[in-house]
């Protein structure tokens, strides 16, 4: 959703043009009523006439957008999200925005072509309307013009992405694949999971490189790969080799040094961010 996905082409992935076109609509609506900082959803909402409401709904969605009358509501709840400022809660929150703002969601929905749905975010739905809603969501939370000025000049190191994700109020993952997306500086962005990879994003600048075993296994001399393999965990970003995570076709690309920063969630994932030295 946020940039090339480098693995097979789905007909339900965005492709450039809906990304741009929903980008540009996000980084209109987070300009126009949330001018600085972390983006305020609830404001978004009030400003355009939208209801919201937290509540306990156990497993039945994250959040959903309901049409009635000519009155949208946006129903967000916290069985599943703890509360209504976790970072989830407010992607789910986006992301129901998404559905409203995008042209064909709303109007599907107000002419009842299409039923309020149950929203599952975070990257994990195939669908296109659900991509296109969580594509939406990353942009509005992290406005492309905001995160450029706040990483101008700035290498890159794992510190930038905390400083972002605190600052906007959005998840790791969140704010490693949208900065991959803008394209400050080059990095990739691996989700891994029993050992292999579950997804990766990578800046368009990064080396075209493919990965040493595709999605099917974490290469094992990588940080990520430690963990399947020795369960060692790194809290600081580790040097890496170009062969060490790719299929690299020339000598000497080989030994170009990378950094490697592990995210390790409670699920057993790791999240993989690495970049050149
Ligand atoms: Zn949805």
């Amino acid at each position: 959703m946020m940039i090339e996905p480098k693995q097979k082409t789905k007909n339900n992935f965005l492709n450039e043009l809906q990304k741009s076109e929903i980008e540009d609509l996000a980084e209109y609506i987070a300009n126009e009523y949330s001018p600085k900082g972390a983006i305020n959803l609830e404001g978004i909402a009030e400003n355009n006439g939208i209801t919201f409401s937290y509540g306990n709904y156990k497993d039945a969605f994250d959040g959903l957008l309901e049409h009635s009358f000519g009155n949208f509501h946006i129903y967000i709840n916290i069985d599943r999200l703890e509360h209504g400022y976790t970072e989830r809660a407010r992607f789910t929150f986006a992301h129901e925005l998404g559905h409203y703002f995008l042209d064909n969601h709303r109007n599907a929905l107000a002419q009842g072509l299409a039923p309020s749905h149950p929203s599952f975010t975070g990257f994990i739905s195939e669908n296109l309307v659900e991509r296109q809603a969580d594509y939406f969501a990353s942009c509005l939370l992290l406005p492309k013009t905001r995160i450029k000025i706040d990483c101008f000049k700035r290498k890159f190191e794992f510190k930038l992405i905390q400083e972002l994700s605190k600052k906007y109020q959005t998840s790791i993952t969140a704010t490693a694949l949208r900065y991959s997306s803008i394209g400050c500086s080059p990095i990739m962005v691996a989700y891994c999971m029993n050992n292999s990879i579950k997804w990766y994003w990578k800046t368009t600048e990064f080396p075209f490189w493919v990965l040493k075993f595709g999605k099917s296994k974490v290469p094992e001399n990588t940080a990520a790969g430690e963990y399947f393999s020795k369960n060692r965990r790194y809290t600081t970003a580790e040097i890496v080799y170009a062969e060490d995570w790719f299929d690299v076709k020339f000598d000497r690309d080989r030994e170009r040094q990378f950094l490697e920063h592990c995210v390790y969630g409670t699920n057993g994932s790791v999240l993989s961010i690495v970049w050149e030295k």
